[in-house]
């Protein structure tokens, strides 16, 4: 049988535990699983390079043997040819993302014939966005509850930092 090879692309700026949550339950459906943290180029800046952020989703997901975290430059679908991709993997909030995920679903698929699975969020990080973060620990508030306890440290330390 061919193997079922999935794909979860992002920003991951920085990793939450509702992305932790995506990827812990796409393991279980991938025989193999690559994270692929997106070089966005022309993004806004960054609170962490890629090299910080692979650092990070690879100390968090260590223990799942079947998920490998990358970083990509190209398009998602010429990426995702290059590496064999059976299908993408996105994360849907509600309200937040349907209109956009639509949008790149169909693009991705008219582009490279390729589909993308969508796990419904969790309902306890349905909330959750990098952006939000960023804003809380802008105002000094801890990330307890948002990102995973093994990086708030860090993430609340960076957001300060850039603050100034
Ligand atoms: P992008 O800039 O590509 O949207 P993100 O890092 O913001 O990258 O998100 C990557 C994926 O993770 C997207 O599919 C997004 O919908 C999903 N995602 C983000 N936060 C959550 C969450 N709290 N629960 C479930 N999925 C999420």
């Amino acid at each position: 049988m061919t193997k079922r090879i999935g794909l979860f692309p992002g920003t991951f700026d920085p990793p939450t535990l509702g992305h932790l949550d995506i990827v812990k339950r796409a393991a279980g459906v991938c025989d193999h699983l690559y994270i692929g943290i997106a070089q966005n180029l022309g993004k806004r800046e960054q609170l962490f390079n890629v090299e910080e952020k692979q650092a990070m989703l690879l100390e968090l997901t260590h223990t799942i043997p079947n998920v490998e975290v990358v970083t990509f430059s190209e398009l998602v679908v010429e990426f995702a040819k290059r590496k064999e991709v059976s299908f993408l993997i996105r994360g849907l909030r509600p309200f937040a993302d349907f209109e956009h995920e639509f949008q790149m679903a169909l693009a991705n698929r008219m582009m490279a014939e390729i589909e993308t699975l969508f796990l419904m969020a969790d309902e306890r990080y349905a909330h959750v966005s990098s952006s939000l973060i960023r804003e809380i620990a802008h105002f000094g508030h801890r990330l307890k509850g948002f990102v995973p306890d093994a990086i708030e440290d860090i993430v609340h330390q960076r957001v300060l930092m850039h603050r100034q």
